[in-house]
């Protein structure tokens, strides 16, 4: 199998007013095609490894040949970060986080507004391209984290739930410099569905293996890589 362009869940117009159709356009159409293009060509020489999840090898990217491991790190990041964040956002937003995620949430955080506050910061505070997350660990502790350029967290050990692109290109034709307006106005599209339906996959389908400490039965099954 090669890695293709996931189709989106709405149109390029659907998260107007917050995010506009010509930056989803571009974003879409020519950067995330852009990763998956160069993804599939890093990897022509490698069939084997084209029948693993992108996430899967974000995961073990160690274990990825040298040569390639640079253009598997960024273009299968650039791949499977873009892959997450689409199902992520929702034209009218869901409400709030509920069930075991509210739990999640608050049990780290203390309570959702004190979870978007510290989000909002690192997001904030992240010097140049890269991503904001909410992640767990193998042993379900929840955590905000950043990450550089497409660096995803699945190859530090941590699962995302939730990610925000902080690339200029993610925001730049329509908010320019203001890196917190479009924060600000992302928080009105997230799809807390999919968010806890992350949480709920990972719960359901992620097994520690004792002796690697890696954890086995979910990366395969992610949607969209
Ligand atoms: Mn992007």
């Amino acid at each position: 199998m090669t890695y293709h362009l996931p189709k989106l869940p709405y149109e390029f117009n659907s998260l107007e007013p917050y995010i506009d159709i010509r930056t989803m356009t571009v974003h879409y159409k020519m950067h995330h095609a852009a990763y998956v293009d160069k993804l599939n060509k890093a990897l022509e020489a490698y069939p084997d490894l084209q029948s693993k999840s992108v996430y899967e090898l974000l995961y073990e990217l160690e274990r990825i040949p040298e040569e390639i491991r640079l253009a598997v790190r960024n273009n299968g990041g650039g791949h499977a970060n873009h892959s997450f964040f689409w199902p992520s956002l929702s034209p009218k937003g869901n409400g709030e986080p509920s069930g075991q995620l509210a739990e999640l949430i608050n049990t780290a955080f203390g309570s959702l507004d004190g979870f978007k506050a510290q989000f909002t910061q690192a997001a904030l505070g992240l010097f140049g391209s890269g991503w904001a997350w909410l992640c767990v660990d193998a042993d379900e502790k929840a955590s905000i984290t950043t990450t550089p350029n497409q660096d995803n967290p699945l190859s530090g050990d941590l699962f995302p739930l939730l990610g925000l692109d902080l690339w200029e290109h993610a925001y730049y034709l329509n908010y320019e410099n203001r890196r917190v307006d479009y924060v600000t106005a992302w928080w009105n599209i997230v799809n807390w569905n999919n968010v806890g339906g992350n949480y709920l996959s990972f719960k359901a389908q992620a097994k520690v293996d004792e002796v690697s400490g890696k954890v086995k039965g979910f990366l395969n099954k992610v949607k969209g890589g």
